[in-house]
């Protein structure tokens, strides 16, 4: 059974129908990313799975029980508010102890407990939303761009990890990403938006579509096959190394 499906979903903003005759669904341990130009309705879908917002038509269900971890596209702390990574690890409730540590371990993120949260480079601010949300034993792992900002390497490196903790907690993976380039070739099915779905399957077979070149250019998968060369070697959480940096040598 799927953990969620949506079936001819439509979600309005207002006036605004940000999308229309959705069909979706994930499975267990599946990894599916989300790709779509700006405004196409990613942020939507995937708030809307997370109850965050009401489709205004067709309906989705949700398998019993359903742990999702979040990490949304937009987390503002402001700096002159001096919370260290621990205390916004127990944000909205406490975990114990060892587990905080055990999710922080997991992202590689398990030297940075007591730095202020505004002293964090993008890289180690990502490892911790990442730990946060696996703290909540998901069952469906959900980030919304949560690459942004971070370089190349620094996201390609970021998107094993991703696949790690896959393997690792046997979680299902919904990611939306306008990295393309480093991002496809892990996935096990991608999803290309345009206010609906425009075209979905493998990573090789939605980069050689026309409605998939036809939004971002014929140039893209050429990237792609480069970048599954990437996946030969692991690295250990390290917090003394700026993960952002890390695979430099790789970036080609
Ligand atoms: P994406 O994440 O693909 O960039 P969004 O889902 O954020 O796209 O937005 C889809 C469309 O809905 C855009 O036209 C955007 O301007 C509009 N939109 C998103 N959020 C709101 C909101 N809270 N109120 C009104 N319009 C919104
Ligand atoms: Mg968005």
């Amino acid at each position: 059974m799927s953990l969620i499906s949506l079936k001819n979903v439509e979600v309005r903003h207002g006036e605004l129908t940000a999308l229309h005759s959705v069909n979706f669904s994930i499975d267990k341990g599946e990894i599916v990313t989300v790709v779509g130009p700006n405004g196409s309705g990613k942020s939507t879908l995937i708030r809307t799975i997370v109850g965050a917002l009401k489709p205004s038509k067709g309906q989705m269900e949700h398998a019993e029980g359903l742990r999702i971890g979040y990490v949304p596209q937009k987390l503002f702390i402001d700096p002159t508010l001096p919370i260290s990574v621990k205390r916004f690890m127990s944000l909205p409730r406490s975990f114990p102890h060892a587990d905080v540590e055990e999710a922080l371990r997991h992202t590689g993120a398990s030297g940075l407990a007591d730095r202020p949260m505004s002293a964090l480079s993008g890289g180690q601010f990502q490892r911790v939303l990442l730990a946060r949300a696996i703290l909540e034993k998901p069952d469906l792992l959900i980030l919304d761009e949560a690459t942004q900002g971070l370089d190349q390497p620094g996201a390609a490196s970021f998107y094993r990890l991703i696949e790690t903790l896959r393997t690792e907690l046997g979680c299902a993976v919904l990611m939306v990403s306008h990295d393309l380039h480093v991002v496809m070739s892990a996935s096990d099915r991608v999803i290309c938006m345009n206010g609906h779905i425009c075209c979905e399957g493998a990573p090789e077979v939605v980069a050689s579509a026309p409605e998939y070149r036809a939004l971002f250019g014929s140039g893209t998968d050429g990237a792609l096959a480069l970048y599954r060369h990437t996946h030969t070697h692991s690295h250990d959480g390290d917090c003394d190394h700026d993960h952002d940096h890390e695979d430099h040598a790789h970036a080609g």
